[in-house]
């Protein structure tokens, strides 16, 4: 099955055909500024993972770098410097993903306005 995304304005599209792995929400202060709240995305091995358009990397830690769109804004990727797979988002696919999240983390930063309702495990 494939699973395809793209970013607002259609510029940067992605898809894979490997099974997902991961799938969670982040309530970290850096996805919160970035995406505008929680971000929820997975990951697959970079080579499963096909990427057109031009992303704009931005490395907002010594650990990872995060990609969006220039023109209209998407946060779209997650990437580990050190590590051989990319988290997509997965707000941006289109059509079913067929994950469900497995767990919340940084829910230690998670903001005040809202609470975790649902009995999937947390992570600080
Ligand atoms: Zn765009
Ligand atoms: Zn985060």
């Amino acid at each position: 099955m494939m699973i395809k995304g793209s970013c607002l304005c259609g510029d940067i599209h992605f898809e894979t055909g490997a099974e997902p792995k991961g799938a969670s929400m982040c309530h970290c202060s850096q996805c919160r500024k970035q995406s505008g709240g929680i971000w929820s995305s997975a990951y697959v091995a970079d080579s499963d993972l096909t990427i057109t358009g031009p992303v704009s990397w931005y490395a907002a830690s010594d650990l990872a770098k995060r990609g969006s769109c220039p023109r209209c804004g998407s946060y779209l990727f997650w990437k580990a410097h050190d590590e051989d797979t990319t988290s997509f988002a997965l707000g941006a696919v289109d059509g079913s993903t067929r994950l469900k999240i497995t767990k919340h983390i940084f829910v230690a930063s998670k903001g005040d306005y809202y609470d975790i309702a649902d009995t999937v495990p947390q992570q600080d």
